[in-house]
């Protein structure tokens, strides 16, 4: 089990994530530093985020599964123009990572200033933590 390196935000999440009594063990999971999901315990495919109902074969014999705490920077882009409430955060990047050890491909807030030339690159996932909750994100390894 690896623990996700935390780091400290800001104020509140600006639209802080609905907890439902399905997905409270993610919530409580990345507080705790680790990313978790679903995986379907008939045919073995992931879900993320969380689902409760296989997407592929309908089962409900769902499992929490540790996610891999790496993966690789798939694409990105550097937000400006952003809604009200991510003002005091703009500009910055999101992105798409795809996991290693065949995890998921998942978005998220890239934290540094990636660049066109760090696609495919190594990145590590966080843990951000905000007054009111955790969120997650990833950061370059090479930026660390
Ligand atoms: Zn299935």
């Amino acid at each position: 089990m690896t623990r996700l390196a935390q780091v400290r935000m800001p104020g509140a999440r600006p639209f802080a994530p609905r907890v439902s009594a399905f997905t409270r063990p993610f919530w409580d999971a990345l507080a705790d530093g680790r990313l978790v999901s679903t995986r379907c315990d008939d045919c073995g495919t992931m879900s993320f985020p969380p689902r409760n109902l296989c997407r592929a074969c309908w089962s409900r014999q769902i499992a929490w599964v540790e996610l891999a705490s790496s993966g690789r920077l798939y694409s990105f882009t550097r937000v400006h123009v952003v809604p009200r409430a991510f003002a005091a955060d703009a500009p910055y990047a999101i992105g798409v990572v795809d996991l290693d050890d065949g995890g998921p491909r998942l978005m998220c807030r890239i934290l540094g200033e990636p660049a066109a030339s760090d696609l495919d690159s190594p990145v590590r996932m966080l843990v951000l933590h905000y007054d009111d909750g955790p969120l997650f994100g990833a950061r370059l390894l090479e930026s660390e």
